[in-house]
Parts: C-alpha cells; structure tokens; sequence
C-alpha cells in the first residue's frame, strides 16, 4: 500500500510527538530514581531511626529546614513551635503549597526491618517511650525533600511559587492550628491552591487513590454527664442509679446512626470510655460518657450531635430524673472538620496523572475509606483554598495476596509492626507531586 505523502508526514509525526510525552515521564521518572538511590534512601532510613514525638520534631524540622535551604528555597523554621515553611519564588504565576506531617508515634517498632527504631524518648509527661514511625510520616518529609529537588531542577519548566511546609504534631493534633496561630499565611502568603499526601499501608505500593469528595472525616469530641441519685447497693428503690441509665443511654446512641442517617451517609458514634463508681455496694450519684462522633459534611455532623443530645436528655427523662438533673451534654468546641477534597480540582489532577502515568497508576481495588481524621483542614479553612489530599500506596501487591490466602495480615497505620516498601511510595509520591505542581503553576 502506497501512503499519501501527508499521510506519510502524520504516520512519522504521530509517533515523535507521543515519544517526546512519553520522553519526558521517562525522564522525571529516570531523574526521581537517581535521586531516590543517591539522596532519598538514606534520607527515609535517618529519619525512620530518628523518630520524634508531637511538637517535639527539633532534629527532623533541622534535617528538613537544611535539606530545602541547601537546595535555595527561602526557609524559615519554628513556625508554630516546630514547623518549617520553605518559600522558592520562580516569577509570576500561582502559589501552591504542599505539606508533609513530621511527627512520630510512641510505639515500640518490632517492624524487623534492618533500620527499624531503636529510639527513646520522653513523652508529653515526661515518661520514657519508645518512639516509631508507625504513620509513615517519614515517608512524606522524604517526598517533600525529593519534590523540593525536581522543582529546582525544572525550574524552567513552571511559573510562579512554591510553599512547602513540614508541619509538627499531626497526630496530637495541634501542628496545623499552630501554624495557623503563627500567621503562616499573612507572613508568607495565602496559597492558591494546597496538596498534602499520605501514604497508606492499606494500597498497593506506588498507586494513587484521591478521593473525589472527602478523604477523612471530621470529629466530635463528645461528653455525657449522668447525675444520679447516690444509694446503697441494696437499696437501689432509694436512689437514682446512673449505671443503668448511662447504659440505657449507650444503648438508644446505636440506633442514631443505624436508623436515622441515611444508610450511604459515613458516620460513627462511639462511646470510648463509661465511668462511674467505686465499689460494689454503692450506687453512685454520677457517670460519665465520652463519644467520638465521626461524619463526613457538616450537615450530618449537626444531626449526629442533636440527636445525641435528644437522646441523652430524654433518657434521663424515662429514668424519672427531675428537669433540673438530667444528663448534660458538652461538645468539644474544636471540633476537627472533615477533610475536603476540591472535586474540580481532584479531576484536574486526577487527568493529569493519568496522563502522565497511564490510568493503572490509580488502585482500582481500593474501595473503601475507614472514618480516620487529619489536622489538615485548619490549613486550609478560613479561607477556604481549593485543596487535594491524595494517598500513595505503601505495601506489596504479593503482601495482600499473602494475606489473602492465609499468610501474615498487612499491618495497619500505627502498629508496631507497620513498615511500607519506601521505594515505590516515595517516588510515586515525588512523582505525583511534582506532576502536579506542573499542572497548577504552567509556564507563562
Ligand atoms: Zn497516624
Ligand atoms: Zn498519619
């Protein structure tokens, strides 16, 4: 068969075009390996022996404030006590920012892995703990070092600025709101647009999932005081016994979410702690209830909590207490608000790393999130910045067969036994990342 000779010229240019795409991925993907092997390894393993507590990030935020300084970004430390913000000014353009928690757990590492933690430390009450990173949160400051790394490198290649912020105390909770205190955002700018990553144990190592609606739930701390009337335990007729109410009260709290929330809506009532009493023949005259209330949109969040309180209010009503002394309920008033990923903005991301990547580089199989929560949203409320919380994979594909099949279960987030495969994760995580700033800050 003969080709049109501008049939011809398209056959050749087709094929040039799609290899300079596919020439590029290659060479962000060949440039991220290199650095994983010569810089990133090492970086991750240091800070997996070298875990610290909430707000006690000193060493961490050092290594990360040096490794961005090195690089030529603009870096102040001690935001928000321990926090790092790192500013790279590359002209006109967006301000997007990317934010790695630095904190690690007070859990004894039995990981068995060759770098595993061996580290002690004092804890917020001055007791000796041992410390792991048993979030991976190791993982993202390595990610945020090796991001920092291809933004200078491709530096041509985008336009405008650059906030990375290794925030502390995400799992004490306290590290956003802290930087917040501090004015990051008067001092160093208002993002335009924010991105955070985790990586998770619970998806095939190196695969993104990113949410489009809500990647973690808001909380409600919860608190529930039963008055009751004080008896002995062989006269229960004389008082007013707190126990059975407090349990006729945790009781009627199951039926909120199984027969009042809509049946697709996420949401979670757990009582974690029933206190009351003090030996066995007494009736006390109090107890006391505290819930953890989980929800996914704000108007869910008010129907959990008013129906919380209907209940608890009128439970004490049928146990015939007097108006003046019926159980009290008190709601944390810093509630963590559920995290919201921008929808527009996930699907732009979302197209943007299925074509850089393909679209297996998405966990098909990941189904489900759990109703887990983050400090993340403080950074980005108040005023609302467009945002994406995306996750990266961390465990083996052939691990999840294991345990499929019988083998040893996937340790979850915060176990002693937890570890990712660094590798994949870290460079998926740079990658993303990185595909993603292009995509926000474009060359003008
Ligand atoms: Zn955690
Ligand atoms: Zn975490």
């Amino acid at each position: 068969m003969k080709l049109h000779p501008s049939t011809l010229r398209l056959s050749v240019l087709i094929p040039a075009l799609l290899c300079s795409t596919v020439l590029h991925a290659q060479n962000l993907n060949d440039a991220i390996a290199a650095d994983y092997n010569k810089n990133l390894k090492g970086l991750f393993e240091h800070l997996h022996q070298n875990p610290e507590l909430s707000f006690m990030e000193f060493k961490t935020s050092k290594r990360l404030a040096d490794e961005l300084t090195t690089l030529g970004y603009e870096v102040t430390p001690g935001v928000g006590k321990t926090g790092v913000v790192a500013i790279l000014k590359n002209g006109k353009g967006p301000m997007v920012m990317m934010r790695a928690d630095m904190d690690a757990l007070p859990v004894e590492e039995k990981s068995g892995l060759p770098y595993a933690s061996k580290t002690k430390s004092k804890d917020w009450f001055g007791k000796e703990v041992s410390v792991m990173h048993a979030c991976g949160h190791d993982m993202h400051v390595t990610s945020l070092v090796g991001t920092a790394r291809q933004m200078v490198r491709l530096k041509d290649q985008w336009s405008g600025t650059l906030m990375l912020i290794g925030q502390p105390a995400e799992e004490y909770t306290g590290g956003a709101i802290g930087m917040r205190n501090d004015k990051i955002y008067q001092r160093f700018g208002t993002p335009d647009y924010a991105m955070a990553l985790h990586v998770s144990s619970e998806i095939e190592a190196g695969k993104i999932v990113a949410v489009e609606g809500s990647p973690f739930s808001g909380v409600d701390s919860v608190d529930i005081e039963i008055p009751g009337v004080g008896a002995h335990g062989a006269s229960p007729h004389r008082g007013k016994d707190p126990i059975v109410l407090g349990a006729q009260i945790v009781m009627a709290l199951q039926t909120i979410v199984s027969r009042e929330i809509a049946p697709k809506e996420p949401s979670v009532i757990t009582v974690g702690s029933f206190h009351a009493g003090s030996k066995h023949n007494i009736i006390p005259d109090s107890a006391h209830l505290q819930l953890t209330v989980r929800s996914d949109t704000v108007e869910t969040r008010d129907q959990l909590i008013a129906a919380i309180e209907r209940v608890a209010v009128n439970m004490g009503r049928v146990a015939g207490m007097p108006e003046d002394k019926l159980p009290k309920v008190t709601v944390d008033p810093q509630p963590m608000p559920p995290t919201i990923n921008d929808i527009p903005l996930t699907q732009r991301l979302k197209t943007s790393w299925t074509q850089h990547f393909g679209a297996d580089i998405f966990d098909q199989k990941f189904k489900r999130l759990g109703m887990g929560a983050e400090d993340y949203p403080f950074l980005i409320q108040n005023p609302t910045i467009p945002s994406v919380y995306f996750q990266i994979g961390g465990t083996p594909k052939a691990a999840f067969e294991a345990e499929r099949t019988g083998g040893a279960a996937v340790p979850s987030h915060h176990s002693p036994l937890f570890k990712i495969s660094p590798e994949p994760a870290i460079r998926s995580g740079v990658e993303a990342t990185v595909v993603a700033m292009l995509e926000l800050m474009p060359k003008t």
